[in-house]
């Protein structure tokens, strides 16, 4: 019988365990914000953790998948409305600072999650005639809540499959908000002018 195969030179792993810690590693995603003077702030996204490597914890899992882009698109979409706003904040004409007037709660509906806004409602500014006394800037930027990638999504597929089943489809592979139903996609699907998802298509933005 031949002896067993020593190792004298301590494997990576040997030198992972040979202080008394478990074999792994921990993760931790940041989105890095890059305002316009170069100014970077960073936001933690997630943080994962692996024990020994197994087919099963190779990598992203769906679920871990779903909630990171989920992270990453309310990180992002809260800074583009804060930036939005921050260029906003002075009447154009004369460079006063415009007064608020409280704010409204705003829900945009992305694949990737349902985004909370809040919507602030400054006075405009009495250098120029105005028809209102106040207006909104949000409501001015993004007049539709819901982004056209999830429309089209909506649309394809309820008009491909039954719209339970093409309801669960986008559940199970994108962090869509869980209120997302049959009946809302049924609804978007007749709400949308003939050929819509056809013409969004061939525009190359899907
Ligand atoms: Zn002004």
């Amino acid at each position: 019988m031949s002896e067993p195969l020593s190792c004298t030179e301590p494997t990576a792993y040997d030198r992972i365990t040979s202080d008394g810690g478990k074999a792994g590693v921990k993760f931790r995603l940041q989105l890095v914000v890059v305002n316009a003077s170069g100014h970077e702030h960073v936001q933690e996204v997630a943080r994962i953790e692996r024990d020994e490597v197994s087919i099963e914890t190779l990598g992203l899992t769906l679920a871990e998948g779903k909630l990171i882009l989920k992270s990453i698109q309310e990180g992002m979409v809260q800074e583009q409305i804060q930036d939005a706003l921050r260029r906003r904040r002075h009447c154009p004409e004369c460079g006063k600072a415009r007064h608020g007037k409280g704010h409204h709660d705003v829900t945009m509906r992305t694949l990737f999650g349902n985004i909370e806004l809040k919507s602030p409602r400054p006075e405009h500014c009495r250098c120029q005639r105005h028809v209102e006394k106040t207006f909104s800037p949000i409501q001015a930027i993004l007049p539709e809540h819901t982004s056209p990638e999830m429309l089209y999504l909506e649309v394809k597929w309820s008009s491909l499959l039954p719209y339970q089943v093409g309801c669960d489809l986008l559940h199970d592979v994108l962090p869509v908000n869980e209120k997302l139903s049959a009946v809302t996609m049924r609804n978007h699907l007749f709400a949308v002018p003939n050929g819509w998802s056809r013409n969004w298509a061939r525009s190359g933005r899907a």
